[in-house]
């Protein structure tokens, strides 16, 4: 039996980050970015107006000061209207600080004056609504309310570091730094096949013996939710192992898969077909030190293709799915955080272990405790129960008892 790190760690030696592709940011969510994305500006791009108020050279602007507001700034302005001594200009939020101007006096901090020379009563001056003078009620700091040239961050600096899943910060981050498109590596894609000739699909009428198929349910929605792109989801009886073995070898032929997931068949009973199919392609059936979870097979199928054969119990290919597939294809989509967080938490009651394999239970925890999902143990036929898990409960080989109380390393799945 091999460590169950052991075999994680193999798995992601074995497969590559697959190609970039360029991607408009609108469709770049979720996708993790191939390379770093530089500033290709300082942002701001220019000094600007943090306040909607009035754009002053401080030596004027002492309280009881009055100025005459000689122009306009809105947002969007290419102009820079220049004023001199006692005149000021009327400037709007992101609208660039004026070259005469060195500091802004927000509008709440100004009085209005009323209408001179035939103004209106307003004290406003034509449509557009500019008065003719205000009246300084506080002086302002040097550079009050200036946002600066480079403030947040310099030209050619590093805004995304590459090796992220793009999240909507992200590509604001991306479209203020100049971006209108980033390179991100192509989503795997990825390919289910259950195995078993009891499997009946969910919801059919069942016979004695037979059984609803769940795992490729189960795969196709935890690969959707990790935006790994599902292709193919197909099924085999335990009789069919030249069918099972053909579609492999041609899914690895016409490179419409990255990865193939294939449940059950893996261990050593008289038909487990994923063994008898897939063994001469090359993939490697081995003992893990898990449970549940411990007849797997995994290997490059024409030296290219990986394929993951989990055990056909319902709990291990979810146990499997988290511990094993899912890092191995975030290695294979570029993600620089392949592994989900642990936590520690005190058991809440006591469980047993297999003696010299890991046990990954099911678990439901708080802010302190942690418990197992199913009141009938670890057994990893225990499907329903998987509906109350939120969490999985790793404990180490070593254990063969874990006693209320005891701490207990917990991976957070949601
Ligand atoms: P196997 O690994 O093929 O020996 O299967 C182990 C157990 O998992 C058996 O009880 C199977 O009936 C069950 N099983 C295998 N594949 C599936 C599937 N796709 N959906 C639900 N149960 C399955
Ligand atoms: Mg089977």
């Amino acid at each position: 039996m091999i460590p169950w790190q052991d075999h994680r760690a193999r798995l992601m030696e074995a497969v590559r980050a697959l190609d970039p592709v360029e991607l408009p940011l609108a469709e770049a969510r979720g996708a993790v970015l191939a390379d770093d994305v530089r500033t290709m500006h300082p942002v701001p791009l220019f000094d600007n107006s943090a306040m909607d108020g009035f754009a002053v050279r401080r030596s004027d602007a002492r309280p009881g000061a009055r100025l005459r507001v000689v122009g306009d700034a809105p947002a969007g302005a290419a102009e820079d209207p220049s004023f001199g001594p006692g005149e000021t200009v009327r400037i709007m939020t992101g609208a660039p600080v004026p070259s005469d101007a060195d500091a802004i006096v927000p509008i709440e901090k100004v009085r209005i004056d009323p209408a001179e020379d035939g103004a209106p009563e307003n004290g406003t001056t034509g449509s557009d609504g500019l008065p003719a003078r205000i009246e300084i009620l506080e002086e302002p700091k040097p550079g009050a309310h200036i946002r600066r040239l480079g403030e947040d961050t310099p030209a050619g600096e590093i805004a995304v570091p590459a090796g992220v899943e793009l999240t909507p910060w992200h590509l604001a981050a991306a479209a203020s730094a100049g971006h209108g498109r980033v390179r991100v590596i192509r989503r795997p894609r990825v390919a289910v096949v259950s195995t078993g000739s009891e499997l009946v699909p969910a919801g059919q009428e069942l016979r004695r013996g037979q059984i609803p198929e769940s795992n490729s349910v189960l795969l196709a929605a935890a690969l959707d939710a990790d935006a790994f792109e599902v292709v193919d989801v197909s099924w085999f009886r335990d009789e069919d192992c030249e069918d099972l073995a053909g579609h492999v070898r041609a899914l690895a032929a016409d490179g419409l898969a990255d990865a193939v997931v294939v449940s059950g068949g893996a261990s050593v009973g008289a038909f487990d077909v994923a063994k008898h199919a897939l063994a001469p392609l090359g993939v490697r059936f081995e003992k893990v030190a898990i449970q549940p979870g411990k007849p797997q097979g995994f290997g490059l199928v024409d030296d290219r293709l990986p394929v993951f054969c989990l055990p056909g119990n319902p709990v291990a290919v979810s146990v499997c799915y988290e511990l094993f597939v899912r890092p191995a294809l975030r290695v294979m989509s570029g993600n620089d955080q392949v592994l989900r967080p642990t936590v520690l938490r005190r058991a809440r009651v006591g469980w047993t272990c297999p003696k010299g394999r890991a046990q990954a239970l099911p678990a439901i925890m708080d802010e302190r405790t942690v418990a197992p999902a199913s009141a009938g143990g670890s057994g990893s036929h225990l499907v329903v129960s998987l509906a109350r898990a939120h969490d999985l409960a790793i404990v180490p080989a070593a254990a063969d008892r874990v006693e209320a109380g005891d701490e207990v390393e917990v991976m957070v799945l949601s």
